[in-house]
C-alpha cells in the first residue's frame, strides 16, 4: 500500500488563508466490480489574492489517476506525488478542478467500505470518512474548516438503494442523486448503497429511515418501533435544548457491517456497527447503550455537524458534549432514566483509567 502525507495543523491554516471552498460535484459508479469504483470530482474554489503562498494541493489516494485539469488545462497525473496532487502559481479568483480517478474499495473500514454478506450474498457498501480518508473516495482539500457543497450523484447495481446525507432519488438506469447538503466538512460525507432492507417513517415533516442488510430484516423489524421512539423523542428533545432546527433534510440511521467504530455522525446518514441490531435476547443496559448511542450521534447534528471544530486538537470537546449530551437527553426523553448511573461505572472510570497511564496528557494542547 502506497505511503500518505498527513496533513499538520500549519499546512492546514496555510491552506485554509489561501482557498475558500464552494462546491463539490462528485459522481461515483459503483458497477464496475469488486475491487474498485470510478469517481469523478469537481472542486469549485476561490483563491484569495495578497498571499505569499500560491501552491497547495488537494488529496486523493487512487488505485488510478486517469486525469486531472484545472480551469479546463490538463494536469499531469504523474505530479501526484503520493497523495498529494499539486496545484501551482494558483491566480486568485475562481477555479475549477476536475479529477477522474479510479479507487479502490476497502475492507478495513476506511474509506468505501465493501462486505458481501454471507448469509445471502448480498454485497453492500458504505463510507467512513473521518478523520482523513475522504482521500480514499473522491478528490478533496480535506481538512475541517473547509466547508463546502456536496452534490452527489452515484450509479448503483440494480436493486440498490443508495443513501446519503441529504434525501436521494432513483433518476433511473441505477442512478441515484441526492440533494445538495448545507455547507459540511468533508469528513462528514457519506454514502451507503446495497440492497438494504429499510423501515422508513415521517416526524415533524422530515423523512426518518432505518436500514440494515437483509438478512437482519427480522431483527431491526422486531425493534424498529423502540429505535424509532428513541429517535423521535431525542429529536424533539435536541430542538428544545437547541432552539435550532435540525439543520438537515431527512434523518437515516444506517446499520452496517463490520464497522469499526460504534457510530459516525454524517449529517442526515448516521452509521451504526450492526451489532446494535439485536439478534438475541439482550439485557436492558445494553438496549439503553443503543438509545445512548443513537441520542449522542443525533447530538453531533448540531454540534460537529453544524458546528465544527476547526481543527483536530477540538475533538476532545466535540466527543465530549456529545457523550454529556447523549447520557442527559437519554434520561431527559426516554424510559432509560437512570443513564447516569451507567455513566458512573462505565465512563467515568474508563477516564481515570486513562489518566493514571504514562500516556495522559492535556486535553488542549495549547
Ligand atoms: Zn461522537
Amino acid at each position: 500500500m502506497a505511503t500518505m502525507s498527513v496533513l499538520t495543523r500549519d499546512e492546514a491554516q496555510t491552506r485554509a488563508q489561501l482557498l475558500d471552498v464552494h462546491h463539490y460535484t462528485v459522481a461515483l459508479d459503483l458497477t464496475g466490480g469488486d475491487d474498485t469504483f470510478d469517481s469523478v470530482t469537481v472542486i469549485r474554489f476561490t483563491v484569495r489574492a495578497g498571499q505569499d503562498v500560491t501552491d497547495t494541493f488537494v488529496e486523493l489516494k487512487p488505485a488510478d489517476l486517469r486525469s486531472a485539469t484545472l480551469d479546463g488545462q490538463p494536469l499531469d497525473p504523474h505530479s501526484l506525488t503520493e497523495n498529494r496532487l499539486p496545484l501551482k502559481s494558483l491566480t486568485p479568483g475562481e477555479h475549477e478542478l476536475r479529477v477522474d480517478a479510479t479507487m479502490r474499495y476497502s475492507r478495513t473500514g476506511e474509506g468505501m467500505h465493501r462486505f458481501t454478506d454471507p448469509t445471502d450474498g448480498e454485497t453492500y457498501v458504505y463510507t467512513q470518512l473521518f478523520m482523513e480518508d475522504v482521500q480514499r473516495v473522491f478528490a478533496a482539500f480535506d481538512q475541517p474548516d473547509l466547508k463546502a457543497v456536496f452534490e452527489l450523484t452515484v450509479t448503483a447495481p440494480q436493486g440498490w438503494t443508495v443513501l446519503a446525507n441529504g434525501m436521494t432519488e432513483h433518476t433511473g438506469d441505477g442512478v441515484w442523486k441526492a440533494a445538495p447538503t448545507p455547507p459540511i466538512s468533508t469528513y462528514l460525507v457519506a454514502v451507503a448503497a446495497g440492497p438494504w432492507h429499510s423501515v422508513r417513517t415521517e416526524h415533524r415533516g422530515l423523512p426518518f429511515g432505518i436500514h440494515c442488510r437483509r438478512s437482519l430484516a427480522p431483527h431491526l423489524d422486531a425493534d424498529a418501533e423502540e429505535i424509532l421512539d428513541i429517535t423521535r423523542a431525542c429529536f424533539d428533545r435536541y430542538h428544545e435544548k437547541f432552539d435550532e432546527p435540525y439543520p438537515f433534510d431527512s434523518y437515516d440511521q444506517a446499520f452496517v457491517p463490520e464497522f469499526n467504530a460504534g457510530a459516525m455522525e454524517n449529517p442526515g446518514l448516521v452509521t451504526f456497527r450492526d451489532e446494535f441490531v439485536y439478534r438475541s435476547a439482550v439485557t436492558d443496559t445494553e438496549r439503553q447503550t443503543r438509545a445512548m448511542v443513537i441520542a449522542h450521534e443525533m447530538a453531533h447534528m448540531w454540534f460537529g455537524d453544524l458546528v465544527t471544530l476547526r481543527w483536530w486538537d477540538d475533538i476532545w470537546l466535540n466527543e465530549s458534549f456529545a457523550e454529556y449530551m447523549g447520557y442527559q437527553t437519554t434520561a431527559e426523553a426516554t424510559r432509560f432514566t437512570g443513564t447516569w448511573t451507567d455513566f458512573g461505572v462505565a465512563r467515568k472510570s474508563w477516564g481515570y483509567d486513562a489518566d493514571q497511564r504514562p500516556s495522559t496528557h492535556p486535553l488542549a494542547p495549547e
